[in-house]
């Protein structure tokens, strides 16, 4: 089974080739690299769908792509699906500054619970009639730091204290965190759905 991957990223597509090949007997990922569609969707579930069905109707195979980011709940659950440009660019450094000053601002008391979420999406365009497409949502709950800690992972991680543990995402080892992350969690529910297709 050939699936595109709905993304620029040479890493993404190794790193789902491991999870989802391990699951998915013959799938085959590979990258697509066509035009990149807006993601103007107001959810995680939105964006993934339109990132899927852009690289689907693009390429006539089938598709699969993610949107993620953290939520926090003081926040009235910001940044959400505009996590990657927080602060107003494209800088993990500058986003991870921005949290904790828009945190800092509500007090010492804040609750600080958070989450990352992921959406995984697969859209199928090779059967009969409407497009097969379903999204599964994993979700990582924990709370942001009050100061960043760790030279690991990503994005927020610095920042994302998972619940259950007592240091950040960013100093955990990244098998430990492709164990239990959300984009695991949504991944592995997409290899079951994935697993039943190509089982016809
Ligand atoms: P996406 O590439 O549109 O899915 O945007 C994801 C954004 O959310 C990234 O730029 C990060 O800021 C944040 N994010 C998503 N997943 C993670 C993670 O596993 N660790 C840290 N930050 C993450």
């Amino acid at each position: 089974m050939r699936v595109v991957v709905a993304t620029h990223n040479a890493h993404k597509v190794e790193e789902l080739q491991r999870i989802l090949g391990a699951e998915v007997p013959g799938l085959e990922l590979v990258a697509y690299d066509g035009p990149a569609p807006e993601e103007d969707g107001d959810s995680f579930a939105a964006n993934a769908l339109i990132k899927a069905r852009a690289a689907a109707e693009h390429t006539g195979l089938p598709a699969i792509a993610d949107d993620s980011g953290i939520s926090v709940d003081a926040l009235d659950g910001a940044p959400g699906i505009h996590s990657a440009y927080y602060s107003g660019a494209r800088d993990d450094a500058a986003n991870v500054q921005h949290l904790l000053a828009e945190l800092a601002a509500l007090g010492d008391g804040a609750d600080r619970t958070a989450r990352f979420s992921c959406a995984a999406a697969l859209v199928d365009p090779t059967v009969e009639g409407e497009p097969f497409e379903t999204v599964e949502l994993g979700v990582w709950p924990g709370a942001v730091a009050h100061a960043v800690a760790g030279g690991g992972g990503f994005g927020y991680d610095p920042v994302f204290i998972p619940e259950g543990l007592t240091v950040t995402s960013a100093e955990i080892t990244a098998d430990e965190k492709n164990a239990i992350s959300h984009r695991a969690r949504a991944f592995a529910a997409l290899a079951v759905v994935l697993r039943a297709r190509a089982e016809g």
